[in-house]
């Protein structure tokens, strides 16, 4: 089974999103670090009507900096694009974005044609933190739940230079199995859309053969990496919930605890610095599933 996911309303989005973007220079499409081409909304594209785009890559304090460097070089070689990486930690991103808009779209700036931005990407990405931060104060709501209320708004970095918040809410698209378990891993698809169990068998499988080293220094089951890329992922989980004291009656394993701990663990940053997918992997899956 894979995630499903219904959110309503994309409609209302995608015509606000269109009517917006006639009078737009550069899209801002902020994207999670550890998981960039599941947490685009594939409409993006379409609905900037190939805009110059800046790709902000952020949480990049939870992402593999080797892997967001792959992401960085993939999406610099796209036509019309530019991307950077970020953190909340970040005190001071705005020279950055600033610069990189200038760079896409050369011929505005200025008071009589000044810069205009859009900012887009899905809920809880980190739209609202990096617009207080750009904005000096805590203006905008930021929440840990997917899809906290947000208002449109209008933001001036800088004289000339306008940023404007997305228009409704462009919630992910999940267009391929693959991308449904990393958003759900991530926690940016609502709980109620999947099973734990199921998403914590993927993410281990992921995890055991990309970080068995970051596995073991975590949960300490004493196995070598290539002992935990042969191990079911069942197995695992079972260990892993053992060893973490996650039982249920008679000594078995809790299995739903088992998971909920492994999926807690990986949002809290506990088993270390992950990115789900490289951009070959993500091709591949896009592929296979277009195909299908
Ligand atoms: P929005 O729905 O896109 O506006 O997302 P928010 O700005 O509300 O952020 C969602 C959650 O992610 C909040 O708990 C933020 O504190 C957190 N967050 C945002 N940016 C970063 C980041 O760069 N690094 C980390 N670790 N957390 C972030």
């Amino acid at each position: 089974m894979s995630i499903q996911w219904f959110p309503g309303h994309m409609h209302l989005t995608r015509k606000a999103i269109g009517e917006r973007v006639k009078e737009i220079d550069v899209v801002i499409e902020m994207l999670d670090a550890r998981l960039p081409g599941s947490s685009a909304n594939p409409l993006m594209a379409e609905l900037t009507s190939g805009r110059p785009t800046l790709k902000v890559l952020n949480k990049q304090d939870m992402a593999d900096p080797a892997r967001t460097a792959l992401w960085l070089a993939h999406y610099n070689a796209q036509p019309n694009t530019q991307a950077i990486a970020l953190d909340a930690s970040n005190t001071a991103p705005a020279r950055a974005i600033i610069d990189a808009c200038h760079h896409l779209a050369p011929r505005r700036g200025g008071m009589v044609k000044p810069m205009r931005v859009l900012i887009c990407g899905i809920p809880n990405v980190g739209k609202s933190t990096l617009i207080n931060t750009l904005k000096g104060k805590r203006a905008a709501k930021t929440g840990d739940e997917a899809g906290v209320t947000r208002t449109e708004s209008r933001i001036a970095l800088a004289d000339d230079f306008y940023l404007y918040d997305t228009p409704g809410m462009l919630w992910p698209r999940i267009v391929v199995p693959e991308s449904g378990f990393n958003l759900a891993a991530s926690g940016a698809v609502g709980k109620n859309a999947y099973d734990e169990q199921e998403v914590a068998y993927e993410l281990l499988a992921l995890l055991k053969a990309d970080y068995p080293a970051l596995l073991e220094a975590r949960y300490k089951l004493g196995r070598a990496p290539e002992a935990y890329a042969q191990a079911h992922e069942e197995e695992l989980i079972e260990a892993i919930g053992r060893q973490r004291g996650a039982l249920a009656g008679g000594g078995k394993v809790n299995m739903q605890k088992a998971a909920e701990l492994v999926i807690a663990d990986f949002r809290a940053l506990h088993i270390g610095r992950i990115t789900l997918e490289t951009p070959e992997q993500f091709g591949r899956w896009m592929k296979a599933g277009l195909k299908s």
